[in-house]
């Protein structure tokens, strides 16, 4: 494992090993999905992912209980565990002693955007990979409730877009995070470079009863997503309201240096 400031130059990807990893489970389509692109790109693929969904689980690593494996093939492992233990088995243990080159985690089934990144089990996985020193990259499919969700948006722009994304050095402590938008491919304006957006309001709790009459709570519910500023903005959601498909590098280190900077001053 290496940490510093040193980057990652461009990868050959038909020589390269690649992890798969998601949050929505083994089974879920969209690593299935996945898997299936990074096969067409080459041709070690490793598939190590959690039994069952595990969304929202954001960074959570289990250390109080006891890990297991199901080996379902060759290269494909179940886990009962959270994505980041699925990082840290595989890398740790699974793959052997050659490291993956890069760890891809998605598809999720809806997007990873704007304070969504600080929840997701998808974006954990890719920087658990990045806090390894290998190249991370989380990738969503934004769905809305009661539609189909569009997955062959994803299937059409995912490969070109991991070529192009992996021929590029990046810096150790960056991750990238890919948001397609929800719409069909023919209806999709573009890739764009976007930074990580905040939505205007926060998350509302709904209150309901159940059949015994005692209250129960339920954390989130369907919204409109934009933040009202379409063109200028060149955030997550605002790209993903326009239609295009947003990557985001994520820095990891999270200090925020001009607060830092405007403190060491106060404090001498
Ligand atoms: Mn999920």
């Amino acid at each position: 494992m290496s940490g510093g400031s040193a980057s990652l130059g461009p990868l050959n990807l038909k020589r390269a090993r690649i992890l798969v990893t998601n949050d929505d489970g083994i089974g879920a389509h969209g690593i299935r999905l996945l898997a299936r692109i990074a096969r067409s790109l080459c041709k070690d693929v490793w598939v190590v992912a959690p039994e069952n969904e595990q969304s929202a689980a954001s960074h959570s690593l289990t250390v109080r209980a006891p890990l297991r494996v199901a080996r379902l093939g060759p290269k494909r492992f179940a886990v009962n565990g959270t994505p980041t233990d699925c990082v840290m088995l595989a890398v740790g243990e699974l793959m052997g002693e050659r490291l993956p080159d890069l760890v891809l985690s998605g598809i999720n089934h809806g997007g990873n955007l704007a304070e969504d990144i600080s929840y997701s089990g998808t974006v954990a996985a890719a920087s658990q990979a990045t806090f390894m020193g290998i190249r991370g990259i989380a990738l969503s499919q934004i769905s809305r409730p009661q539609h189909p969700i569009k997955w062959s948006t994803a299937e059409q722009f995912a490969p070109d877009l991991l070529r192009r994304l992996a021929g590029e050095s990046w810096k150790r402590d960056v991750m990238m995070n890919v948001n397609f938008p929800d719409r069909v491919a023919s209806a999709v304006r573009g890739i764009e470079v976007t930074s990580q957006g905040r939505r205007r309001q926060i998350e509302r709790v709904t209150e309901s009863f159940d059949p015994f009459g005692e209250p129960y709570y339920w954390i989130g519910s369907p919204r409109a997503e934009g933040s009202g500023r379409k063109r200028a903005s060149v955030s997550d959601i605002d790209a993903a309201a326009r239609g295009a498909v947003s990557v985001t590098p994520l820095n990891l280190n999270l200090t925020d240096r001009a607060t830092a900077t405007k403190l060491r001053a106060a404090f001498s």
